[in-house]
């Protein structure tokens, strides 16, 4: 992951700047003022065990084949309030909403065969971010990447 390079200074986050683990989520959340309900550590839970890109439906099952007792609008509801507060990341794709853990600016891998959609950290040099800075006039303070291909 390393620093950010000088070209994100100031950049509101930065890629690899999430909380390491579920604890630092609570205590994030906590800190937002947000009430840590059973269903919303369930969901919250589910995402950061999974640590891919799930529909609200994907979830939903998910949780209750493990047993938990949550229904389909709460999974949705609690998706939207984290989504909201940026605690976690929402993509909009053709099929749908998916939901992720990490809600820091990163890239995104999809296979073409599965579908599956890959997070990576992705660091652009600094120099190619010079370069499109000089060309566009604009201070660039973040990016994802969207790759896709197949297993080599
Ligand atoms: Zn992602």
């Amino acid at each position: 992951m390393g620093l950010p390079s000088p070209s994100l200074r100031g950049a509101d986050k930065v890629p690899g700047d999430h909380p390491a683990n579920l604890e630092e989520v609570y205590r994030h959340c906590r800190d937002l003022g947000m009430r840590l309900s059973r269903q919303r550590r369930m969901v919250l839970d589910l995402l950061w065990a999974e640590k891919s890109h799930l529909s609200a439906r994907d979830i939903f099952e998910k949780l209750n084949n493990l047993g938990r007792n949550i229904g389909h609008t709460s999974v949705y509801q609690n998706l939207e309030a984290l989504q909201t507060a940026g605690v976690i990341e929402c993509l909009d794709r053709a099929s749908g909403r998916l939901y992720g853990y990490r809600a820091d600016p990163h890239s995104h891998l999809t296979c073409l065969d599965s579908g599956t959609i890959h997070d990576l950290d992705v660091v652009l040099p600094p120099d190619l971010l010079a370069h499109i800075e000089n060309e566009t006039g604009f201070r660039i303070s973040g990016y994802t990447l969207s790759l896709s291909g197949r297993r080599a």
